[in-house]
């Protein structure tokens, strides 16, 4: 294996930290406790864990975290009413609805409900629109985590072709905006991508996010590129078990790849480490207060 291993969760592990620190200032300069509320709709068992998880990281981090449980028939509008009491609520600086929604639910109406200050997930419509024509809005978590990754691995991105595969509006578009705003020559591939194993081989950066296992073959990354993982997907082995793999075959593309994430601890976990720093960005904004650097 030649790559070099992107290590997520150790750079995750340095950002809560980092967050952690942020939060002591925030507490004894100005009184601050940065709060963030989720909730969940339903008993999806992988949602559960989600919440779990970030309720808490958001404790661990100093941080108020509260967490709304609601039954899977709860109806749109009881849902969107405990949104905006959320958005009153002065102790509550962010705002996270955890998706996927059940089906009766209309997911954007209660994406749009919630106060675009408060999107610490990004994805309120005001906040797509200034993540495209930067402006200062929230960053979804997941994309803005990797371009971290990618900084921090490549330092300046400027110039390098990439390609992110997947398009939707919580991973693919909202990366792709990203990757344009540091001047890569950005490519968005999908299920109609013709020649995808083209596309792929002549970028630098490879951001995956189709939610197909292995659907990226080490065989078409081009040799030193810098290989992102998003997808998170559990596969039945043959004793009956399950294991997560990611959407790139990992061991053949850390042959020819310059670095790589891996899944598990790679992207995932600055995910959640991503989701604390944007919520201390709500609050510092909502409280006009310059957001600490450490
Ligand atoms: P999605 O299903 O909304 O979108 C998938 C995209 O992949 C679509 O745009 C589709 O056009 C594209 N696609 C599907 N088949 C394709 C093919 N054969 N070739 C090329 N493109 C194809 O999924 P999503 O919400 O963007 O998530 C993608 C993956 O990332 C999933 O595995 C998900 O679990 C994972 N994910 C991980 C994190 C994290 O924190 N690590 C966060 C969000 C999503």
């Amino acid at each position: 294996m030649s790559a070099s291993i992107i290590d997520g969760k150790d750079f995750a592990a340095k950002i809560k930290e980092n967050i952690a620190k942020q939060v002591k200032i925030l507490k004894e300069k100005y009184d601050l406790t940065p709060g963030l509320a989720v909730v969940l709709v339903g008993e999806d068992p992988a949602s559960q864990v989600y919440v779990r998880n970030k309720n808490k990281s958001t404790k661990e981090a100093g941080m108020n975290g509260y967490e709304y449980l609601m039954d899977d028939d709860v109806s749109e509008e009881i849902l969107i009413s405990k949104v905006k009491e959320l958005n009153q609520d002065p102790t509550v600086h962010g705002i996270l609805v955890q998706l996927p929604l059940p089906k009766h639910i209309n997911e954007a109406a209660v994406i749009e409900a919630i106060a675009p200050e408060k999107d610490v997930d990004g994805f309120h419509i005001i906040n797509s629109g200034l993540l495209a024509t930067g402006g200062k809005g929230m960053v979804p978590c997941t994309p803005l985590g990797c371009i971290m990754m990618l900084k921090e691995t490549l330092g300046n991105l400027s110039g390098l072709d990439a390609v992110v595969v997947g398009r939707s509006n919580i991973v693919g578009k909202p990366m792709a905006q990203l990757l344009l705003n540091e001047n890569c020559t950005v490519t968005i591939a999908h299920s109609r991508t013709k020649n995808l194993d083209q596309v792929v081989g002549r970028s630098d950066i490879v951001i995956a996010a189709v939610g197909v296992p292995e659907l990226v073959k080490g065989s078409w990354i081009k040799p030193g590129a810098t290989v992102i993982d998003v997808g998170i997907n559990r596969i039945l082995k043959e004793d009956g078990k399950t294991r997560l793999v990611g959407d790139v075959e990992f061991a053949a593309a850390a042959e020819r790849a310059g670095a790589i994430t891996p899944v598990p601890g790679g992207v995932g976990p600055m995910t959640i480490a991503v989701l604390l720093k944007n919520t201390i960005t709500a609050a510092c904004r909502q409280k006009g207060i310059e957001q600490p650097q450490i």
